[in-house]
Parts: C-alpha cells; sequence; structure tokens
C-alpha cells in the first residue's frame, strides 16, 4: 500500500493524538534494519521505544511464539496458567522479588504498583493517602499515572487529577524529609528520567528517599518499564544504586514487540492484595508469558556484560561527538544502551530526528531538546559509527 494512502486513512480514521508522524510505513524488519513500502532501509536507533530488544525477525523468538499460537493463546484467569506460572518464577529468581502481577502495558503494572500502595495505607486506616513522585517524570497515559507522571503538558487537561502527587525535584534531597511523610502511601520514581530527557538519579538522592520510605512506612516503586530488563547493562538498574523497590514494574522489552507489563513486589508488599482486588483479563496469558519467558531467558548476565560494553562505546563516540562539534552538542547522559545526546538551542531535536530520519537513521527525541538512543541490544560498533557517521554529516552540513 502506498504511503499516501496510509496516511489520508490513518488521518481520516485514526485519532488524531500522534499528530504528523514520521513519513514511512514499515512492511519487514530484519536485526537492526526496518524495510519500507517505498523499499527504503533504516537502521533503528530507537527499537519501537525500547521494546524490540533482540532486533528484528529473530528466528528462535518468532519459533517459540509460533509454537504457543498453535496450542494456545489465551483461556482467561479463571484457570491456571503454566506460562503464567513458570513466566513469575523466573521473573522473581532473577530479580529477588517474591510475587508478580502480569498486565498488557507499562501503565497497567504502574497501575497495579499505585493500587497496591493505595489499598495498603487504606488496610491500615489511613483513608486520605497522597503519593510522591518526581518533577519531569514518565508514568504512562492511564488517568492515574498522568497523574504521577510530573510534566504539565502531560496533565494539564486532566484536571482533577485521578490521585493526589506531591512532586519533588530530581537529586533535591532536601524535599524529600520534607514532602513525604506519614501520609505517604508509594513514592514512585525512574532510576533513570527517560521521557523527560534520559536524566539519571543520583545513588544519594534515591538512598535518602529509600531510608524516607521506610522511617514512613511508604512503598517505593520504581519504574524499571524502560530502564529494565538490561537496557543500562544490568537486568535493573536499580542494581547500580544499591537500592531495591518494595515494588518494581517492567514492561517494554519485556515482550520484544508482544504487549505485556509486570509488577514485581516483595511479600510484604504483595500481601496488600487478595483476592478481588486486581485482575486482568488479557493480562498474562499464554501467548504474553510465552515471549516474556523467551525474554528473560535471554537476557542473562552475558548479555548484560554486553550491553554495559557496547553501551560505553556508544558513550565515547557521543563524547567525542560533543569534543568536535560544542556549538551543536551540549551534553551526553545516559547508561548502557539507553543514551541522550542534549543539542544546543542552535539545532532543534525534532528536527534532527527528521533529518536522520532522511540519512536512513531512526532514533527518538525526549525532553530537554534531547535525543534519545535505545538501540535492539544486538547493536554492533559499526551501527554505532554509522550512526556518528549521520551525525556529523549532519552538524557539518549546516543545520
Ligand atoms: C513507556 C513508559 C511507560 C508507559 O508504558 P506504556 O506501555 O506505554 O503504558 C511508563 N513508564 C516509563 C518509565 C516508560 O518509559
Amino acid at each position: 500500500m502506498l504511503i499516501d494512502y496510509i496516511k489520508e486513512l490513518d488521518e481520516k480514521y485514526y485519532m488524531g493524538v500522534f499528530g504528523s508522524r514520521l513519513p514511512a510505513a514499515f512492511e519487514r524488519g530484519e536485526g537492526m534494519r526496518l524495510y519500507d513500502s517505498a523499499g527504503n532501509s533504516y537502521k533503528d536507533f530507537l527499537a519501537g521505544i525500547a521494546v524490540n530488544a533482540l532486533g528484528y525477525s529473530d528466528q528462535h523468538f518468532k519459533e517459540a511464539l509460533k509454537g504457543q499460537i498453535d496450542r494456545l493463546i489465551h483461556t482467561s484467569n479463571y484457570f491456571y496458567n503454566e506460562q503464567q506460572a513458570q513466566l513469575a518464577q523466573q521473573l522473581c529468581e532473577r530479580t529477588g522479588y517474591d510475587k508478580v502481577f502480569l498486565g498488557n502495558s507499562g501503565a497497567e503494572a504502574n497501575e497495579c504498583a499505585l493500587k497496591l500502595a493505595q489499598k495498603r495505607a487504606y488496610d491500615k486506616g489511613n483513608k486520605e493517602a497522597n503519593f510522591v513522585a518526581l518533577k519531569n517524570s514518565f508514568h504512562g497515559r492511564t488517568l492515574a499515572t498522568i497523574a504521577a507522571t510530573g510534566q504539565p503538558r502531560f496533565q494539564q487537561p486532566f484536571q482533577p487529577p485521578a490521585l493526589t502527587f506531591r512532586f519533588i525535584e530530581s537529586d533535591d534531597v532536601a524535599a524529600v524529609d520534607e514532602l513525604i511523610d506519614e501520609n505517604t502511601c508509594g513514592v514512585i520514581i525512574e532510576t533513570i528520567q527517560g521521557e523527560g530527557g534520559v536524566f539519571p538519579l543520583s545513588a544519594l538522592f534515591v538512598k535518602a528517599i529509600r531510608r524516607r520510605c521506610d522511617q514512613v512506612g511508604a512503598l517505593l516503586i520504581i519504574d524499571e518499564i524502560q530502564t529494565g530488563m538490561g537496557r543500562t547493562g544490568r537486568f535493573l538498574a536499580q542494581e547500580y544504586l544499591g537500592v531495591r523497590g518494595d515494588v518494581t514494574t517492567l514492561a517494554k522489552a519485556l515482550g520484544n514487540g508482544i504487549p505485556i507489563g509486570a509488577c514485581l513486589a516483595t511479600k510484604d508488599a504483595a500481601a496488600t492484595f487478595g483476592p478481588g482486588d486486581h485482575g486482568s483479563t488479557f493480562g498474562g496469558n499464554h501467548l504474553a508469558c510465552t515471549a516474556g519467558r523467551y525474554m528473560v531467558r535471554a537476557i542473562d548476565d552475558k548479555m548484560c556484560e554486553d550491553i554495559m560494553e557496547m553501551g560505553q562505546f556508544f558513550k565515547y563516540q557521543l563524547f567525542k561527538l560533543k569534543g568536535a562539534h560544542p556549538e551543536y552538542v551540549a551534553d551526553v547522559r545516559g547508561l548502557g544502551l539507553m543514551l541522550g545526546l542534549q543539542l544546543t538551542e542552535r539545532l532543534d531535536a525534532h528536527e534532527a530526528m527528521v533529518k536522520l530520519f532522511d540519512l536512513g537513521f531512526i532514533v527518538a527525541t525526549a525532553g530537554c531538546n534531547t535525543l534519545r538512543f535505545l538501540p535492539p541490544y544486538i547493536v554492533t560498533r559499526q551501527d554505532v559509527q554509522d550512526l556518528m557517521g549521520a551525525l556529523e554529516y549532519m552538524f557539518e552540513h549546516g543545520s
């Protein structure tokens, strides 16, 4: 189908929440590459927004899914489910958490975590519990997760908020004791703010939050929907900080493209939920769990080490670019294969993304005029060098 016709249908029938999209509709993918209907190919440093961790068309992943499709796709949570039970076991064994709930997206994983915190406060007799989140955060698009997202542009039209949140500036240690109090039932953070512009939190700050949560009896919820599943070079990014959440949420790379989200909790936190407190029709069905099981197994310690090593190489290349083009590059941030290149006011990040697209490279943007790179874990040094060539070309041919 021609792109112009697809665009016409989209504009006529699809809700206009994505505005004007990048001008391509892809037909197939192979490894790092996507191919569009006009016969163009692109190197993909976006990976479906940190989802396609294994790249496109991974043979063994496809075989695992096809095998499950031939057997069974869905039965509902009226019944026990071997795939679901085994994925829960794998996630707990891999992360040290005790219990899992499975939904269909990141926002749903966070909803589960927020409900857990609120019900826990309710059970303790606190009917007016508040939540705390960080400014410049991103936690999803449902009403509760928008309330947790500390960015006015997401929240503005959806007042009053579904839940009451107070917001702390990242790394403002003094505000931690002030804003997290006995009425706080839950604190939700990303260890590296992804959508906000790839801003890592300091270990000192996260430790201060952990300590304060313990003091006041609030649950610490770590949103690892983007940072988890090996993205930063550890299975969970919180491993770097020496801090553990009471609850951690995962999604994105957990399904490698099959929709799935997970809420992991300690035994104590999970004990809040009893029969009837939460649920999901699709959540944890056979197909999604087959994808999740494959991914948890695939992202082993060796793969995490490779991600770390490639991430260091990638980041070093970005620093070199900053040295060569200080007029365009303001900052380099991130960890593993979650990297941000903040541009100076001389070049708009969205414009840069479109230019790179024309040069055959798919990248993302994030807050604070930042280009964001979230490549599949199969990215090679050559791929990174090719991208650097395109960035250099863009900077040298005046923007
Ligand atoms: C993507 C993302 C979400 C939302 O996930 P959806 O699957 O789009 O609902 C939540 N938190 C973080 C940190 C994310 O990156």
